[in-house]
């Protein structure tokens, strides 16, 4: 049995677009995944620790058979491929990968919370969320697209849409 899930990409060291572009596709090839859908690239103002590049953000719909746990795992391995280390929080990162829907799942255990619990309030998330998933509901909150208006304050740029 299939879920659908939506993996939230971010990166703003190393060349955060190429970076993003690979993550696609390895998010894709995990085991039993399919990719369904890629979102636009879009750049961002960071949040919070602001003194730092923007970020490339973006979202990729995949079904997977993985469960949550698993994924989550999986999703870090590819963040350490990456070369990412935490120091800062909502600091400069090679490689963010959040989970940030699992289907109608909602999930809050030590160190894994679905639905993202921030997502409704971040249009860089919001916005590619809508691409792939335009009529994505949001566990305990509604309908993902309702929150459009509430982040169309939030600077973002869509840079270009993926192949
Ligand atoms: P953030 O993504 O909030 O900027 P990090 O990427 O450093 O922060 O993640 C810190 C921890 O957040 C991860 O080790 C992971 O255990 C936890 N976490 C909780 N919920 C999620 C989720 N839905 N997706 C990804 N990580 C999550
Ligand atoms: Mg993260």
């Amino acid at each position: 049995m299939s879920t659908r899930a939506v993996i939230a990409l971010g990166a703003n060291l190393d060349d955060p677009e190429a970076r993003v572009r690979a993550a696609f596709d390895e998010v894709g090839a995990l085991p039993s995944t399919r990719p369904v859908a890629r979102s636009a690239l879009y750049r961002t103002a960071p949040v919070g620790f602001v003194d730092q590049p923007a970020f490339v953000n973006a979202c990729l719909l995949v079904e997977t058979a993985l469960g949550p746990r698993r994924l989550l795992d999986e999703l870090l391995a590819i963040e350490r491929l990456h070369g990412r280390v935490r120091d800062i929080p909502n600091g400069p990162r090679t490689l963010d990968l959040d989970i940030v829907l699992y289907g109608d799942t909602s999930l809050h255990e030590p160190g894994l919370t679905i639905p993202h619990p921030r997502a409704h309030e971040r249009a860089f998330v919001l916005a590619p969320l809508l691409d792939v998933w335009p009529d994505a509901i949001i566990p305990g909150r509604g309908a993902a697209a309702s929150f459009r208006d509430a982040v169309r304050g939030q600077a973002i740029e869509r840079l270009r849409d993926t192949p």
